[in-house]
């Protein structure tokens, strides 16, 4: 949803234009002055021809009065504001969208505070689709009122805005969500191997599931669309779902929660990193559960 410019935010930087990134930067740069910046520098100069945005190096980013990051992990928001701590102005608010690690995020947003910066992690979740519509969900923590200060900001490409507590709340909530949709996923591609072999073809079983209880958002949108077809289109990697099942158990520890399915979730996907690599779809991981079983979802 776009919306139009608040007045004290004139200038949004957006760093991080991967496949989420692209998208959502776009959607700002139609609502308001967008400065971009990317690791790789043809493509924010790609990003800035298309959608009208203004590539700029590091440390030119820190002139907007809102930064937007949207990085493949914390380790690498903590990088790039290490790089750029020299030139962030006071009054400037940080959000992440990176899907990261509560803990560090804490430590980063404790050091971006003695700049005078405000860091809110605001991960967000709707997928390359979502961003494309710009009806992402987007989970925030740290202060409300700055949320409420930068929220016009947000808004151009969310759907849907929750403030869920402090600051490291929103990456926690993103990564018990996505640990929900790598058991949702694996446990659906256990039933439709035994199904398969069963005599039950996937689509038949997929229209029974889909109309009971038993059905996700795997068996409804993902396996239908990616597994059956044979395409495992590649749009959010297997490397980062393990990555934010990763973090959930961090979050599973903090909390003392014995968890075991959630925990059996993370194992499964660190096998299922080692034997396809991080970079296939996250929808791939049924190919093991398919060579395991010797049936195909089909
Ligand atoms: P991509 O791999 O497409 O993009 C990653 C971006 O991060 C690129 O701009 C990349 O720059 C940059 N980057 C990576 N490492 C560094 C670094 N060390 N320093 C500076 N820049 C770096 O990832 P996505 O867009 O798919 O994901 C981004 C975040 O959003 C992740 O945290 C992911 O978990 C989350 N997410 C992804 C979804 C999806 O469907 N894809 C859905 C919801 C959340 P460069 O171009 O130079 O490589």
């Amino acid at each position: 949803m776009s919306s139009s410019a608040s007045p004290d935010v004139a200038t949004v930087g957006f760093l991080g234009l991967g496949a989420m990134g692209a998208p959502m930067a776009a959607h700002l740069a139609a609502a308001r002055r967008t400065l971009v910046w990317n690791r790789t520098t043809s493509v924010a100069e790609a990003h800035a021809a298309a959608h009208g945005s203004r590539e700029v190096p590091l440390e030119g980013i820190a002139e907007a009065d809102v930064l937007v990051s949207c990085l493949s992990r914390t380790v690498d928001v903590v990088d790039v504001a290490r790089r750029l701590a020299a030139d962030l102005r006071p009054g400037t608010v940080w959000v992440d969208c990176t899907s990261g690690d509560p803990e560090p995020s804490r430590v980063l947003a404790a050091r971006l505070a003695e700049h005078g910066v405000t860091y809110l992690d605001a991960p967000v979740s709707g997928g390359t689709n979502g961003a494309e519509a710009g009806t992402l969900t987007v989970m925030v923590g740290g202060d409300a009122d700055t949320l409420e200060r930068v929220r016009p900001v947000i808004d151009a490409f969310a759907g849907r805005v929750v403030h869920v507590g402090p600051i490291g709340a929103g990456h926690a909530v993103k990564a018990v969500n996505n640990t929900l949709l790598a058991a949702n996923l694996w446990a659906a591609g256990e039933g439709l191997v035994a199904l398969a072999s069963a005599g039950v073809p996937a689509a038949t079983a997929l229209e029974v599931i889909n109309a009971s209880s038993g059905r996700s958002f795997a068996s409804e949108v993902l396996i239908p669309e990616r597994v059956v077809t044979r395409q495992f289109p590649v749009t959010f990697t297997l490397g980062l779902l393990a990555k934010d099942v990763g973090i959930a158990r961090g979050v599973l520890d903090a909390a003392g929660s014995p968890a075991p399915v959630l925990r059996q979730v993370a194992e499964l996907l660190a096998v299922a990193v080692r034997e396809l690599g991080p970079e296939v779809d996250h929808t791939a991981a049924l190919q093991l559960v398919e060579r395991w079983a010797g049936t195909e979802i089909r």
